[in-house]
């Protein structure tokens, strides 16, 4: 923006630079020198004499610390006791027109403690004749810097036309003082080194004095003025009235200087301009008064002789101005010098009345205009950015007012684009939003660039007993329900009452953070029906349980079964179970003494929330009763280690047992030779075992419980291949530690797993049905293999979108070998239907494998 803004301005400025005038302006030039920019370099900064070598010339720059000196220039006082002759000279390399100076102390960081408190200015055109510098009141004492750091500046009145300036600072003796400078001004394009005039004369007007002396003159002051410049080319033009004056308190005909035609026989004055080398001269222009009124008017003719060796050539140039003016105005005449080269001209100046009166005298020469300066300084300066002493005229103020709405124009541009493209996104997002919630009435985030994957480092814990293959799989779940549990927790806070603990995470068993079952039921709240709520809330409410504690000593111990989540669970020999339990429970087996019971305990080290964790699942279990859910008999919950007592199922889990049944198949067992067809055989009692399993669903979905981790790990077998659905602590499995440990990362068995509990975190009847469908599959194959066993976790993920997606790119678990056609087509593949409500429920599953038996 700032190189757009600099650009622009200097495309204004040489746009509008043929309107600024000819003549040097000192209101506009007051450009900084080089002194602090650097365009001035160390050779032309030069002293009278340095304190030392790190306060030397160069480092007497106003603004500039290069940080190798001290900071300033500080003369050596004691080179000259008393002396006003130290100085800090700049040489710049060429005549300049200068009306403002800068000073500064050392301040160095806060080290310094030097300034100049006064100093003097004295300045050179040609490097051997000095003129000390002063005010039009004549006085040469500058007021200088009360501190180290302040810039404070000076404006020449009158400006002076130099090119070496010497600082000379008033020491006081007692002191040290140092300097740091800066010159503004302007390049002096006239070339005019020094003019020569008669001096000017005192009018009398109406009993007023009136002095049209060149009170500035800076050169040799005889009977003519010889080798100075003055007020004829100090930048300040003379009012209409001669009488006033542009300087407050300075006397009549200040701005003027004047000469009567009395003291001019030849009626002329012979004015001679010097300059600094040959020019080409196209015209010069005189500031002329014409007030008639009072004997003044602008001059009759001006000829003009050009010198550019020793000789005036002998063909002047005259011009008469073209008509008498009718207005008293003040004016410029510009006077044609017909390109004519040289290096002096002399020009004489016929009265056309009794007073010629002067106050400005320019020269026009080849390309050398203030135009092509002004376009220069005002970039550079604007480069600088904030020079306190830009001052403009009223023709730039339009340029400057004309570049700031450029560039507050572009602004308002780049802000309104950038609003509008976040005010698009916004709108994209909600469209894209809306889309999906039409559509599935879910957000989706379909890429699955969304997920990251990681195999459960825990695959025995998913009860596969596989032991190799993963049934968990760690992902970055869309929902952000995952991602901040205690949004679960917010949305079911009357769970949160009766659980009385779930509004908290904690630490596992196993050093992972624990989520607590309140927040996976409240989860299923979340994307359930309202009546869920109801039941599941009941559920938990222990008031009616018929749990009772058993004693522990009656617990013999056989063996070890296995281990899951919360610790082993043992096979144990419960003394008089049967009659703990009452009539109303009779177990099978319940006549022989002792009875075998599955003991699961919690282990020693688990800490509060796997505590609690375990506790719900006990009355989740305690509530649920049907010969195909797995029975909770009692709990020995006073004492540790916690222990619930459930029902024993001889042949373990449904994983484990269909894969040594194909491994019996396999190696040709016994089984194998009685029937004719392993096929049918294994079709049908295949398929009993999943009546079974919808069975137990089917009372689930009575109660509106969702099940959530269907699978054959999960399903335990008795005696007479009687399948109970067991592990309702897949809450921990699912939401285990993990979850928190890394944000947003949780435990999911995503082959068995419908894309919206995928994608959207819902769990619903209609997901438990598709989890059924993945489970009848297992059930098919004997487990032979995991589900989609030749897709990647990424894949299976893919897999999900494109379900989403529905495009027909999905890919479909392959119908099992044994598996009859209509279960396939009708049943297993009706459970994958994209949309959960054309899924059957699990009174039509159970229903339909009844009579396909
Ligand atoms: P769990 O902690 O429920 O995952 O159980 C761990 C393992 O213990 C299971 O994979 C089964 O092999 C075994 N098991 C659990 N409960 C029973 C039970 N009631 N009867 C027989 N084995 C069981």
């Amino acid at each position: 923006v700032m190189e757009v803004k600099l650009n622009l301005c200097c495309v204004f400025f040489i746009l509008t630079a043929a309107t600024v005038k000819a003549q040097v302006n000192p209101e506009m030039c007051r450009y900084p020198l080089g002194m602090t920019g650097g365009q001035i370099q160390d050779e032309d900064i030069s002293a009278s004499s340095q304190w030392s070598e790190s306060t030397a010339a160069r480092f007497g720059r106003l603004d500039f610390d290069t940080g190798d000196g001290d900071g300033a220039w500080c003369p050596d006082i004691m080179s000259e006791p008393g002396g006003f002759k130290e100085y800090l000279q700049v040489d710049l390399r060429s005549l300049h027109f200068i009306t403002l100076v800068g000073t500064q102390g050392r301040h160095a960081d806060g080290m310094g403690n030097e300034f100049a408190q006064r100093y003097r200015i004295k300045y050179s055109r040609d490097g051997s004749s000095w003129v000390g510098w002063h005010d039009r009141m004549g006085n040469q004492v500058i007021e200088g810097n009360k501190n180290t750091y302040d810039v404070v500046l000076k404006d020449l009145e009158p400006p002076i036309v130099a090119r070496f300036v010497r600082f000379m600072p008033v020491i006081d003796p007692s002191l040290i003082v140092c300097m740091r400078v800066e010159l503004y001004g302007c390049e002096w394009l006239d070339g005019l080194v020094s003019y020569s005039i008669p001096d000017g004369h005192q009018m009398i007007y109406r009993g007023l004095d009136v002095f049209f002396n060149d009170s500035v003159y800076d050169g040799a002051t005889a009977q003519r003025l010889t080798k100075g410049l003055g007020q004829l080319t100090d930048g300040t033009w003379g009012l209409d009235d001669f009488l006033h004056s542009h300087v407050p308190g300075a006397w009549p005909g200040y701005d003027y200087v004047g000469w009567s035609n009395k003291t001019f026989p030849k009626g002329y004055v012979e004015v001679v301009f010097d300059f600094d080398h040959i020019h080409n001269f196209t015209s010069m222009k005189v500031h002329c008064s014409n007030m008639f009124s009072r004997g003044v008017r602008l001059f009759r003719q001006a000829t003009c002789f050009f010198r550019s060796e020793s000789e005036w050539e002998p063909d002047p140039m005259t011009f008469r101005p073209s008509a008498e003016p009718l207005s008293q105005s003040a004016r410029f005449v510009t006077v044609p010098l017909g390109d004519r080269t040289a290096s002096s001209i002399k020009c004489r100046f016929h009265f056309s009345d009794q007073w010629l009166l002067f106050s400005e005298v320019a020269f026009q020469s080849g390309s050398a205009v203030y135009n092509t300066s002004l376009v220069f300084s005002t970039c550079s300066c604007a480069s600088s950015g904030d020079d306190p002493t830009h001052k403009v005229d009223d023709s730039n103020t339009r340029i400057l007012i004309g570049c700031l709405v450029a560039i507050i124009a572009i602004l308002l541009t780049i802000i309104v684009i950038i609003l509008w493209r976040q005010v698009w996104q916004k709108m994209l997002e909600k469209a894209s939003r809306r889309w999906l919630d039409d559509e599935l009435t879910a957000r989706l985030a379909v890429q699955t660039q969304a997920f990251s994957f990681l195999r459960s480092s825990q695959s025995s814990e998913d009860g596969s007993g596989s032991g190799s293959i993963s049934t968990y799989e760690r992902i970055y779940p869309a929902s952000a329900d995952y991602q901040e549990p205690s949004r679960l927790i917010r949305k079911l806070p009357e769970f949160a009452e009766c659980s009385g603990t779930s509004s908290r995470a904690g630490v596992g068993s196993d050093g992972a953070p624990h989520y607590a079952e309140a927040d996976i039921i409240s989860l299923q709240e979340s994307s359930d029906s309202g009546s869920i709520t109801a039941i599941n809330t009941n559920l938990f409410a222990g008031s009616d349980s018929t749990l009772r504690e058993f004693p522990r000593e009656k617990l013999t111990f056989k063996e070890k079964l296995g281990e899951g989540q919360f610790g082993e669970v043992h096979l144990c020999e419960a003394e008089d179970m049967q009659n703990f339990l009452g009539e109303d429970t009779l177990m099978e087996g319940s006549s022989k003494s002792p009875l075998l019971v599955a003991v699961k305990m919690l282990r020693e080290d688990a800490n509060k929330n796997a505590r609690n964790d375990f506790l719900k699942e006990i009355r989740i279990m305690s509530r649920l009763r049907d010969p195909n859910i797995v029975r909770l008999l009692a709990v020995c919950v006073d004492t540790d280690p916690l222990c619930m007592i459930t029902e024993y199922m001889e042949n373990g889990d449904l994983n484990q047992f269909l894969c040594s049944l194909r491994l019996k198949t396999l190696t040709g067992g016994e089984a194998d030779q009685q029937e004719g067809s392993n096929e049918v055989r294994y079709s049908v009692k295949l398929l009993g075992m999943a009546v079974q399993i919808a069975s137990g669903m089917k009372y689930l979905s009575s109660l509106n419980f969702v099940h959530r981790d269907l699978a054959t790990r999960n399903c335990l077998v008795g005696k007479n291949d009687t399948i109970k659905i067991a592990d309702f602590g897949m809450s921990r499995n699912l939401y285990r530690g993990d979850y928190f440990r890394i944000q947003g990362r949780a435990v999911l068995p995503i082959r068995w797993m419908s894309w919206e509990s995928i994608l959207l975190g819902k769990f619903t009847m209609a997901s438990d049905v598709w989890a059924f469908g993945v489970t009848l599959w297992e059930i098919l194959t004997l487990c032979k293999e995991q589900p989609y066993s030749q897709l990647s976790d990424e894949q299976v993920i893919e897999n999900t979108g494109e379900f989403f997606r529905n495009q027909g790119k999905q890919v479909y678990l392959p119908q099992p070998q044994c598996c009859p056609d209509r279960i396939y087509g009708d049943l297993m593949l009706s459970c994958w239907r994209r949309n959960a409500k054309e899924r059957p429920s699990f009174q039509e599953i159970h229903a339909q494998l009844t009579e396909s038996r």
